[in-house]
């Protein structure tokens, strides 16, 4: 008989970590022990549970995000695989997060629940499960790190939470999933990719994500610009800008503080084709750099993570999709 695998589960609070108050208000009360009572563990595999925190995860930072890096890396160096649970309205960004700082080739999988412990449909177990199953699953070796959400894995980099109530509320807008789950059977649709990641020191970068409209002010872009290490605009389209924003971000860039434009649509690149201020190609000429097929939110941590390694910025946006 083979050895059992050995997994950390990390908690971290978000709505996987609530119960319902006697009004029906859903709050934080559940630790990592709870989690894993509630849990049927799959077969072969022995857990090891440990507490990051029972935080709402929207106010999570990128400083504590890089912290639950440095943790999860230590336990991966112990463990055969670690599961951390987290809310979901941020889960992508801590996902991107420890997908770029941490080195390990050991399977790190994100989880969380879309429904609090005591609601019918809560989905919290089920998705520990499938995470666990994941995590003990040699087949998620070397991949970076993983989301596993109802029966799909995704890639950290490219996920997107896309519904805000939905129980399947994840997508990966530029590849879909990397794989799916069936009765706690992982069947990757892709070969592992040797995984981005930078050595991060620090994820204090000052980096504000703007998201462009038809007419936006220009004083958001001077107001996002002020003391700013770096700058995300997710512009309209294939990421066009307003071209009063234009000489203030060319400026920027200009002083040395990278500029990053991303799409607001929620899916393909911020590309090039268009002539005229704000357009791509003015964007370009500027020096604004494109994030690709990134999304916005990915694209900040990164930007993040790239100035918190003292990496350059050029050169990591001109490769593409982590
Ligand atoms: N709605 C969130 C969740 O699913 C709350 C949070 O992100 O903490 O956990």
């Amino acid at each position: 008989m083979s050895s059992p695998a050995r997994l950390a589960l990390v908690a971290t609070g978000g709505t996987i970590a609530c119960t319902l108050d006697a009004d029906g208000r859903a709050v934080r009360t559940l630790a990592a022990d709870d989690l894993l009572a509630a849990t049927i563990v799959p077969a072969g595999v022995e857990v090891t549970t440990t507490n990051f925190g029972l935080m709402p995860s929207w106010d999570l930072t990128p400083p504590a995000m890089l912290e639950l890096a440095r943790r999860v890396e230590k336990l991966a160096a112990d463990f055969d695989g670690v599961v951390v649970t987290h809310g979901t309205d941020t889960l992508e960004e801590t996902a991107t997060l420890l997908s770029l700082a941490i080195r390990t080739p050991v399977p790190v999988v994100v989880t969380g629940a879309m429904r609090a412990s005591g609601e019918p449909d809560a989905d919290g177990p089920a998705n520990i499960a499938t995470a666990l199953a994941v995590a003990a699953d040699p087949a998620s070796h070397g991949r970076g790190t993983l989301v596993a959400f109802g029966d799909e894995v995704h890639l950290a980099t490219r996920v997107s939470k896309r519904h805000s109530s939905a129980l399947l509320p994840f997508g990966s807008p530029a590849t879909g999933p990397v794989g799916v789950v069936h009765d706690g059977t992982v069947t990757f649709l892709a070969p592992p990719v040797p995984p981005t990641t930078y050595d991060v020191t620090h994820a204090h970068a000052d980096v504000p994500l703007v998201v462009a409209c038809a007419g936006a002010p220009v004083r958001l872009a001077r107001a996002a610009l002020d003391g700013a290490d770096g700058l995300v605009v997710a512009g309209m389209g294939l990421g066009h800008l307003p071209s009063p924003w234009m000489d203030l971000l060319g400026d920027a860039v200009r002083r040395g503080v990278p500029v990053v434009r991303a799409t607001r649509t929620g899916a393909g690149p911020a590309a090039g084709r268009y002539s005229g201020p704000g357009g791509d190609i003015d964007a370009e000429e500027r020096g604004l750099m494109s994030a690709g097929h990134r999304t916005p939110a990915a694209a900040r941590i990164e930007l993040i993570c790239v100035l918190g390694a003292g990496a350059d910025p050029a050169e990591a946006f001109a490769r593409p999709l982590p």
